[in-house]
């Protein structure tokens, strides 16, 4: 019997349990550890917040995509990885021992440069944690009489799209004291986007009555401010975090080369420059050839990441995969109504929106399994 663990049901690790499930490996045993039993599927969590989406559709049930796939479950972060003996440490104090492992587990918030931030701000990772987060914030701003004033720190396109989702909920409640602000450190939002989807949404913010707060950083969340790098205390009834993707600390402290961020260097057959027992795929790995975090790079890497994962099992030759150079991104602005880009081609407009929401449908069906 050969082991494998799989750290995390990120969007890379379902493709490779529903190719287990399509295509058994006998003489493996496989198990999950995830600290949630259900995936949030971060494409359409804007569309939940902006109530076009019951958190359910937004949600893919690894456990049950586990159970199909005769994986085994455990509920439970990694927390530590020992590489000499191959074994994984989990927060239940359960240990895992393998033979090969995979790494899925996306990235983290670094709250460390925002002091204040655990205590005083809502920051969008763990998701299941904003998720748990968000009914009590829209019910403050539905009972406050006053204006309700939520900042978002943080305007890449995570940022930009929770603060259009906010804006068009808070719209169709008639909530209209409540005001979202978008603050940033570059010149305007969605920094690297093209300049014409930049504008776009530069107009398209406005028209929303959305704040823009440009070349400014958040030095610290405070009792109903944050501190400001351009020293103002800026009034919020909420913070939330969308600052970008960081790595936890435990791949780096186990000895795994890493690169500066503390993200798994991979070769182009996903196995660990380091020890290539270890796979990693998504945002924790950092490739060999380099691409942005995000969840397209992380849904690319699940084919090749689940056939090397099987072939290095089954003693054969790994193939190497190279991401392809761009990747569409389809961010939604609110109110049925998408911007899109890929490389340096952009467009924008209601159809946009229904062909982002298809693509979206069709990943999630590919997941679906009916509870027994
Ligand atoms: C609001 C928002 C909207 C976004 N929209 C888009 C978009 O439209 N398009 C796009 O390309 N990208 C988008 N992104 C970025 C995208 O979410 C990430 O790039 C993507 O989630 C990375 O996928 P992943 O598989 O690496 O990790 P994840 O999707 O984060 O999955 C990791 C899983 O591992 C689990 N896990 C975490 N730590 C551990 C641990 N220690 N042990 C075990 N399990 C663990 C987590 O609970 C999670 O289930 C968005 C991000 C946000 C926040």
């Amino acid at each position: 019997m050969k082991y494998l663990v799989l750290i995390g049901g990120g969007h890379a690790h379902v493709q490779v349990l529903a190719a287990l499930a399509a295509s058994p490996m006998p003489g493996v045993s496989v198990t999950l550890v995830s600290p949630y039993a259900r995936q949030i599927y971060s494409g359409m969590l804007p569309g939940w917040i902006a109530g076009h989406y019951a958190i359910d559709q937004c949600a893919i049930r690894i456990d049950l995509l586990a159970r199909r796939a005769g994986v085994g479950f455990v509920l439970a972060s990694a927390v530590a990885l020992n590489l000499a003996a191959r074994t994984v440490l989990c927060s239940n104090g359960e240990t895992c021992a393998f033979d090969l492992i995979s790494i899925d587990c996306g990235p983290s918030v670094d709250l460390s440069n925002i002091p204040g931030a655990t205590e005083h701000a809502i920051p969008i990772r763990p998701i299941e944690q904003f998720v748990a987060a968000w009914p009590a914030l829209l019910e403050q701003a539905r009972q406050s009489t006053g204006g309700f004033r939520v900042a978002i720190a943080g305007d890449g396109a995570a940022g930009t799209e929770l603060a259009f989702a906010l804006q068009a909920r808070f719209a169709s409640e008639n909530l209209h004291q409540a005001s979202v602000s978008l603050i940033g450190s570059h010149d305007a939002p969605l920094a690297g986007f093209p300049g014409a989807l930049r504008r776009k949404a530069l107009t398209l913010l406005s028209r929303e009555g959305i704040h823009c707060i440009p070349q400014c950083r958040v030095l610290a969340a405070l009792p109903g401010a944050l501190r400001l790098s351009d020293g103002r205390r800026f009034a919020a009834d909420a913070s939330l975090i969308v600052t970008g993707a960081a790595a936890p600390a435990w791949p780096a402290d186990s000895g795994l080369a890493t690169d500066a961020g503390g993200f798994i260097q991979v070769s182009r057959t996903l196995q660990s420059r380091s020890h290539p027992f270890v796979f990693a795929a998504g945002d924790i790995a950092a490739y060999a050839d380099p691409r942005p975090k995000s969840g397209v790079f992380a849904v690319r890497a699940g084919p090749p990441l689940a056939g090397n994962l099987r072939a290095a099992l089954a003693g054969q030759a790994l193939q190497p995969w190279v991401p392809q150079p761009h990747a569409l991104y389809l961010i939604s602005t609110g109110k049925r109504y998408a911007l899109a880009s890929r490389a340096s081609l952009t467009a924008s407009g209601h159809w946009v929106w229904r062909w982002k929401d298809w693509i979206d449908r069709r990943f999630m069906r590919r997941f679906e399994v009916r509870q027994a």
